[in-house]
C-alpha cells in the first residue's frame, strides 16, 4: 500500500512517516500543492493524507483538481481547521475520510486501514486466501493457524499480491508498493524476496507467470 503523505510541517510529516513505515505502508512525502498533483499523476498512490494549510496552493484545491483528473483513489484530508463546515466542504469536494490535528497516531492507522479495506472491497482487517491468512492490523501472517517469520518487506510484497488476488502484477508495479522514492533498490529485490517467501509459503502459493510477473490465485 503506497501512501503518498502531503504535509508542510517538516517535523510532524517525519513522525506519521515514521508511524507508518513501521505499520507496513510504503510512504512519499511532498510539502506544497504543486509536487503533490505532479505525484498524484506520475505515481498513483493508493491513498493520499492530505494536509489543508500548504504553503502555495490550498489542499482543497489540490483534492478538487486530483479529482477533476480521475484521481480514485481515497484521500484523507488532515487538518487544523475542525469545525463542521471545514468538515462538510472536505467531504463535499472528494474527500473520504478527516482527521483533525492534534489527533492520535493510532487513530490515523485505524483510518487508513478502514480506506484499505474499502479500497479491497473487505469488511476485516484479515486477508486469508486458501491457507494463508494475513492479519494486516497485527502485521501478522498464518499458514494453517501457524504464525510465519517474514521480514517487512516480504511482509509488504505477500500483501501486495494477496490485496489484488487473480492480477498478475510486474516487478516495477511490485517495487513501487515495497519501495519509496529515492530508496536504493537492487535491481533483482523483488526476486529475493519471492524466493524467500516461497520457502515459508505453501508451494505454488505464490504463481510466476513467465515474462509479465507475479500473481496469487483465490480458489474458484
Ligand atoms: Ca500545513
Amino acid at each position: 500500500m503506497q501512501v503518498l503523505l502531503v504535509e508542510d510541517n517538516t517535523l510532524l510529516a517525519s513522525g506519521i512517516s515514521q508511524a507508518l513505515r513501521s505499520a507496513g505502508f510504503i510512504v512519499n512525502h511532498v510539502s506544497c500543492g504543486r509536487d503533490a498533483l505532479t505525484a498524484i499523476k506520475t505515481s498513483q498512490p493508493d491513498i493520499v493524507i492530505l494536509d489543508l494549510g500548504l504553503p502555495d496552493m490550498d489542499g482543497m484545491a489540490v483534492l478538487r483538481s486530483a479529482r477533476q483528473d480521475r484521481f480514485l483513489n481515497p484521500v484523507l484530508i488532515l487538518t487544523a481547521r475542525d469545525t463542521t463546515l471545514d468538515k462538510v466542504s472536505g467531504l463535499d469536494s472528494g474527500a473520504d475520510d478527516y482527521l483533525a490535528k492534534p489527533f492520535e497516531i493510532d487513530e490515523l492507522l485505524a483510518r487508513l486501514r478502514a480506506l484499505e479495506r474499502r479500497l479491497g472491497g473487505s469488511k476485516s482487517n484479515d486477508l486469508m486466501i486458501g491457507p494463508v491468512c494475513m492479519d494486516t492490523k497485527a502485521l501478522e501472517v498464518k499458514v494453517s493457524g501457524e504464525a510465519l517469520l517474514m521480514s517487512r518487506r516480504e511482509y509488504m510484497l505477500l500483501k501486495a499480491l494477496m490485496e489484488s488476488p487473480n492480477k498478475v502484477q510486474t516487478r516495477d508495479m511490485l517495487d513501487s508498493k515495497l519501495y519509496g522514492w529515492g530508496e536504493e533498490v537492487s535491481s533483482n529485490a523483488v526476486e529475493v524476496h519471492i524466493h524467500n517467501l516461497r520457502k515459508k509459503l505453501p508451494e505454488g502459493f505464490i504463481r510466476t507467470v513467465r515474462g509479465v510477473g507475479y500473481v496469487v490465485k483465490s480458489a474458484t
